[in-house]
Order: C-alpha cells, then sequence, then structure tokens
C-alpha cells in the first residue's frame, strides 16, 4: 500500500481543569445542526460530558467509532479515589447507550474535528472551552493509504444492524419511485 503524509489532529484532555461547564457541547450541536447554528441540543453534539459534581467528576468524552454490539466486558476506572461508572470512557456510539446517537434518527454520531462544511482551523469545541481543559495538537506523520468511509456508509451500516438488509432496500427502493 502507498505511503502517504497525513496530518495527525490530537485534543489532549486535561481534566483537572474541566469544570464541567458544557460550553463544549453547545458549540459541537450547534455547529452540526441543520441549518448550521439553528439549535444547540447537547444530544447531538460529538462531545459530552460525564457529570458528577458530588463527586466532583467532569469528564469529556469525544464520539468514535459506531460498534454493532455492545461488548462482553466492561471496564471499571478509579483515579484519586474518583471511581467511573462502566462505560464513561468509552468513545462508541453502541446499542447499550443512548449517547452519540443522533437523537431523532438514531444514527451514530462521531467527532469529525469539525472538518465539516466550513472546516474550522481549530476545533470548536477547543475554541470554546475558557478553561483550557482542551488542548489542540497537530503533527504530520507518514501512514498507509487509507481507504476512507464516508458518513453515509457509516450511517448505513448502522441502519442495515438494526433493520437488515432486505428492508433497507426496499425502503431506499420505495422512496426512489416517490422522487
Ligand atoms: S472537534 Fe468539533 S466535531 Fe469534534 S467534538 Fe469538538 S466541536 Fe465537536
Ligand atoms: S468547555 Fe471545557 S471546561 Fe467546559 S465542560 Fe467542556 S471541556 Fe469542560
Amino acid at each position: 500500500m502507498a505511503k502517504v503524509k497525513k496530518k495527525i489532529k490530537t485534543i489532549k484532555i486535561d481534566l483537572d481543569k474541566c469544570n464541567g461547564c458544557r460550553a463544549c457541547e453547545v458549540i459541537c450541536s450547534a455547529f452540526h445542526a441543520n441549518p448550521k447554528y439553528s439549535s444547540n441540543n447537547p444530544a447531538r453534539s460529538r462531545i459530552r460530558l460525564v457529570r458528577a459534581p458530588i463527586r466532583d467528576v467532569y469528564l469529556p468524552v469525544y464520539a468514535g467509532e459506531y460498534a454493532k454490539a455492545e461488548c462482553a466486558g466492561r471496564d471499571k476506572y478509579v483515579i484519586d479515589g474518583k471511581e467511573y461508572k462502566e462505560c464513561d470512557f468509552c468513545r462508541a456510539s453502541c446499542p447499550s447507550r443512548d449517547v452519540f446517537k443522533e437523537p431523532d434518527s438514531g444514527l451514530p454520531l462521531k467527532c469529525d474535528m469539525c472538518e465539516d462544511d466550513p472546516p474550522q482551523e481549530k476545533p470548536l469545541c477547543v475554541q470554546w472551552c475558557l478553561n483550557d481543559a482542551l488542548i489542540y495538537e497537530e503533527r504530520e506523520e507518514e501512514v498507509e493509504e487509507e481507504v476512507k468511509m464516508e458518513d453515509v456508509e457509516v450511517g448505513l451500516e448502522s441502519l442495515v444492524d438494526k433493520y437488515g438488509l432486505q428492508k433497507v432496500m426496499d425502503t431506499v427502493a420505495r422512496m426512489s419511485t416517490k422522487e
């Protein structure tokens, strides 16, 4: 496979600085609303806050890959005496919970580093985090050329998992005759 230069974008999360204000959720959901900035429902955000103020737990988690099935084993973290619930650190859009799913359609959400149209120079959640809990970094690496899966393919895959291929194909065929 051919090697290509790739820009690796990283957001470092400094948990000690996060105060759970949820500004990151607000701006992410507004940027990804349709039309843009028409709403700011945190359920549409690609970053979600795990909040437990009594235990001083504020954990920003970014939406990652879509998972077809929930995993059999679970992890529990204890950091500085604070115990996190199972799945708190998980980034997957998975059948076992409601986070990282578009609330109307149920389609999986994934952080796109604000490369959506118009692409942002710096992720908006980083820009809106006034406590500097989110720190953006970039570097270049040589990697093997990957075949990028389009969002529409990921969405279709999740619909096929949920309803079966035949039902999705029948629905698309029915919709196309309506147009
Ligand atoms: S980088 Fe952009 S898409 Fe990703 S969580 Fe932050 S605001 Fe949302
Ligand atoms: S904007 Fe920053 S401080 Fe506020 S919840 Fe998000 S990560 Fe935490």
